[in-house]
């Protein structure tokens, strides 16, 4: 399937930080298209650009120069309202430490995503409870974070990533505070969720474990991404 309607599109693009007079190129010339269904590992040694490359694509950071499609649409070329919309619709981000708020229980934190659309509140909880349900935590829906392991928390960063339909999953680091039968069984949920609700997944790891059990591995080299045979 080669339909633009479905796919991710990464042409030349470039990122430049400068700091103190200093510009420091992190992303060199990065091309990649993914479709709907396709789930890629990305690694590279810390410092490499992977987190960088990752928030480009998550729509929370600028390139400096190069395109990327999204579904047809270049989110760079929309207004912030329109953009933080597109986010919203398509995107579904997990962050290495999970970024769940305290002060919420499972279950609220999960429906965080939804709060900008009013007045489905009701179906966004059973879809949330349908979520948490799928990932094993039933019974820990109105536990704070502090109160489940560091495991269920990356599920429900996981289900909060998901809680909104999005074409596309970035995961920057899932397991990064893991262990090892964690890493495992996140990573297999990530991939299982990749299938059944056919999005693109993007996980950037530097475990060699995690990126085994990807179907395509890439890595990412003087700011460019190159092909890792699996
Ligand atoms: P990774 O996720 O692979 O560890 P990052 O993408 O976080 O790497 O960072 C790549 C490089 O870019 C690092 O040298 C980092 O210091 C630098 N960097 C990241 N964000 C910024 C920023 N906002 N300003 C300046 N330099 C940055
Ligand atoms: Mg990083």
């Amino acid at each position: 399937m080669n339909d633009a309607q479905e796919q991710l599109v990464v042409r030349n693009l470039t990122k430049q930080f400068t700091l103190a007079d200093e510009s420091l190129s992190i992303l060199s010339g990065v091309n990649l298209t993914l479709n709907r269904g396709e789930a890629l590992a990305i690694t590279g040694p810390s410092g490499s650009g992977k987190s960088t490359l990752l928030y480009i694509l998550g729509v929370l950071d600028q390139p400096s120069a190069g395109e990327v499609i999204q579904f047809n649409q270049n989110p760079f070329t929309l207004d912030a309202k329109e953009q933080a919309e597109f986010r919203n619709q398509n995107i579904g981000f997990i962050f290495q430490d999970h970024h769940l708020m305290p002060q919420f229980s499972v279950l609220e934190n999960v429906l965080i995503p939804t709060m900008v659309h009013k007045g489905s509140s009701t179906d966004a909880e059973e879809r949330a409870r349908h979520l948490l349900e799928r990932v094993g935590l039933k019974e820990r829906l109105n536990h704070r974070p502090a109160q489940i392991s560091g495991g269920e928390r990356q599920r429900v960063a996981v289900c909060r990533a998901l809680i909104n339909n999005p074409r596309l999953l970035l995961a920057d680091e899932p397991t990064g505070n893991l262990d090892r039968t964690n890493t495992e069984a996140i990573g297999k949920l990530l991939l299982e969720i990749n299938q059944e609700q056919n999005t693109i997944l993007i996980c950037v790891t530097h475990s060699s474990e995690l990126a085994a059990l990807f179907p395509q591995h890439q890595r990412l080299r003087d700011g460019q991404l190159v092909t890792e045979s699996v």
